[in-house]
């Protein structure tokens, strides 16, 4: 695997690739890479002719500092994992790399995603991921970009960025990997001590939960319900749990108001704040 700092470098690289006519999976990562992240590469890979995986930790995109300071970063072990998964560059920029004196920082319009739900919990966080999505795209001009369902708002907000700036990139969304008990992969589960890891569970519970009662039930009685199934585990406080549209994140109330509904959820569980969602519907 072609480990490659410099953005110049690997722009100018990618350049002649392309002149051959090969074809350029892309797959954004933040390192501490886990069986999710290498779904994603295996996928780019089985796609694509050739596979990049970045791994830099985006200081825009954190709000808290201290997250950003204790952010895991096992590179040795990440590197060991991307050879494994079928990555053929690693993309490793510097922070100076990607935002060089001259990074126009202009907000992106986002058309109020960055403050909806995970941006109201998160304030500056969307805006971190569009920017640093825009020029990673600059650099990078993949034909195909990989991201996690795990991460559904996140798709949305990539989705914006396409639209706006990259229109010729395809946005390939790799399905939820989780744990034996359906917890979502994450490199936040390391942060839970063994006993929660294994009670974790009860978030994708309560999820399936929705999915099935929605059926019969109303919509908004269905999410009630798994509300206080998740609230009768000790230690936990739910940031948010809605039925979004698929499209646009908007909240809806009943089954019938898009073809794309998507329970997204935030449970903060020990400390630790565990996002998961399901698809209910999509056509
Ligand atoms: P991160 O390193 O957390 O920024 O994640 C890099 C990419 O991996 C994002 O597109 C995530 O949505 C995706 N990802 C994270 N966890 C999972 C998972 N459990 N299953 C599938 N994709 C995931």
């Amino acid at each position: 695997m072609l480990c490659i700092q410099s953005p110049e470098i690997l722009s100018r690289y990618l350049k002649i690739q392309r002149e051959k006519g090969l074809k350029i999976g892309f797959v954004p990562t933040m390192g501490a890479i886990h069986v999710g992240h290498q779904s994603l590469i295996e996928r780019s890979a089985a796609e694509n002719d050739i596979t990049i995986t970045s791994i830099f930790v985006n200081p825009k995109q954190f709000n808290e500092s201290k997250d950003l300071e204790f952010y895991p970063r096992p590179v040795v072990e990440d590197i060991k994992l991307l050879i494994e998964s079928g990555s053929d560059l690693l993309f490793q920029p510097s922070v100076d790399g990607v935002y060089p004196e001259q990074f126009d920082d202009t907000d992106i319009e986002l058309e109020g995603l960055d403050h909806h739900l995970e941006g109201e919990w998160r304030p500056g966080h969307f805006q971190g991921v569009a920017k640093v999505i825009r020029r990673f795209f600059d650099i990078v001009h993949p034909d195909r970009a990989y991201f996690g369902q795990k991460d559904f708002q996140q798709t949305v907000v990539v989705r914006k960025v396409i639209e706006q700036f990259h229109p010729d990139v395809a946005l390939v969304i790799g399905s939820i990997i989780r744990e034996a008990n359906g917890l979502a992969y994450s490199s936040r589960n390391e942060r839970l001590t063994a006993g929660e890891r294994v009670n974790a569970a009860f978030i994708n519970k309560a999820l399936n939960m929705i999915k099935e009662n929605a059926l019969l039930d109303s919509l908004q009685s269905s999410i009630q319900k798994a509300r206080l199934f998740i609230e009768s585990h000790e230690g936990t406080v739910i940031e948010y749990l809605e039925a979004v549209d698929g499209y646009n994140m908007r909240i809806v109330k009943e089954m019938n108001e898009s073809d794309f509904v998507v329970v997204v959820a935030v449970v903060n569980y020990g400390g630790v704040r565990l996002l998961d969602n399901i698809i209910l519907k999509q056509s």
